[in-house]
């Protein structure tokens, strides 16, 4: 992938993270309430399951320090 920002080839990766924790992501400003952990809102839906990682493919530009990756995030 090209990085939209330098224009320079970008390192395809994953980000993974262990399962129990589970990948969110909170909007600026908002804290996530305990309804909202129950429920599982703001759960980047990207993240593979799997028993001992959480599994999300994405670029990463060095130069620029940016990673992109597609995803939802759960309402
Ligand atoms: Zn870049």
């Amino acid at each position: 992938m090209i990085c939209p920002y330098c224009q320079g080839e970008m390192q395809r990766g994953e980000i993974s993270a262990d399962p129990r924790g589970g990948l969110f992501f909170e909007p600026e400003g908002k804290k996530r309430t305990f309804g909202d952990v129950l429920c599982g809102v703001g759960r980047i839906e990207a993240a593979r399951g799997g028993w001992s990682r959480l599994r999300v493919t994405a670029d990463y530009c060095h130069q620029c320090k940016k990673m992109i990756f597609d995803t939802t995030i759960a309402k």
